[in-house]
């Protein structure tokens, strides 16, 4: 059965489940979750996840779980942007 999330607690929208898209840091480093069931507020976008699925994507971290694939990030300084 779906979770049922409470109303947002940045600005008390309506929380829908979906799957969504999450990063991850940790450890200064970067990890790209796909297919996170979530809920999302309606109003204000805010993710939430359960304690559940959280200790799912910590666990898959620190267990080094083979990855779906691998992607390159550029990484900016905001002030060299700027100059651009
Ligand atoms: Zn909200």
């Amino acid at each position: 059965m779906a979770h049922v999330f409470a109303a947002c607690s940045m600005c008390g929208g309506e929380v829908v489940p979906k799957q969504i898209r999450h990063t991850y840091h940790w450890d200064s480093r970067l990890f790209v979750f796909e297919d996170v069931p979530a809920g999302v507020c309606v109003q204000c976008n805010e993710a939430y996840f359960t304690a559940e699925t959280v200790k799912t994507m910590e666990k898959t971290v620190l267990n080094k779980i083979r990855p779906r694939h691998t992607m390159r990030v550029p990484v900016y300084g905001y002030a060299e942007t700027a100059m651009a």
